[in-house]
């Protein structure tokens, strides 16, 4: 497997009042992305062409525990765990975050899953009955891969929201007032809604 690091460093005026931390200092989040890209043996073609180009931009590819255990071992308060290119199906999400959970705590984990492939929402459940808390998702599915040509966006917070509601999950997400921005933005941006639930809502 195949993975990227990088860093968002968020001035502390943002996120003192929430995490506790005194003005001056940064948060540190991790990410690291293609945590479920193709092993080398990977058969279809399309990901050949990903993969050679991937290649340019990683010229080592360390495994996701290892990536995730230094980003903790540097003090980022939370790694998220990204398929940026959306490969992932529920085995390999569970096989991944089985290792890396050998490494870092579960608290500490967050999981980013784009839909490529329509498994998104089912890697994003696994994640979610092995303890992670934290997923990243985008209105409308909004997003890509600047890495991969022709990956989705990530899961749409509109199908997570709904998905979590049926759970009996708390979010405190307006999942209404979710679907007119999601709107918004599409008739903003002239494309269409990735969103399951958008579209099973849309009135039109
Ligand atoms: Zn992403």
């Amino acid at each position: 497997m195949g993975t990227v690091c990088e860093f968002l460093f968020l001035p502390s005026t943002m996120w003192h009042s929430v995490r506790g931390m005194a003005p001056g200092c940064c948060v540190l989040r991790g990410c690291c992305a293609l945590v479920c890209a193709p092993p080398p043996s990977w058969p279809i073609t399309t990901f050949e062409k990903q993969k050679s180009k991937l290649t340019e931009v990683v010229p080592s590819q360390p495994p996701p525990k290892q990536v995730a255990k230094k980003l903790y071992s540097m003090g980022c308060y939370e790694i998220s765990l990204g398929d940026t290119i959306g490969v992932g199906t529920p085995g390999l999400m569970k096989d991944m975050l089985t290792a890396v959970l050998h490494e870092v705590p579960v608290a500490a984990l967050a999981v980013h899953c784009h839909d490529t492939y329509g498994q998104a929402l089912a890697n994003t459940l696994v994640a979610l009955q092995m303890g992670v808390s934290v997923v990243d998702s985008s209105v409308a599915g909004l997003g890509g891969c600047p890495y991969a040509k022709g990956a989705s966006g990530n899961l749409a917070t509109e199908d997570l929201v709904y998905m979590l509601t049926g759970l009996g999950i708390h979010t405190g997400v307006n999942l209404q007032k979710l679907l007119e921005a999601g709107d918004f933005i599409c008739q903003a941006l002239n494309r269409k809604t990735s969103s399951k639930v958008a579209q099973a809502t849309c009135k039109l």
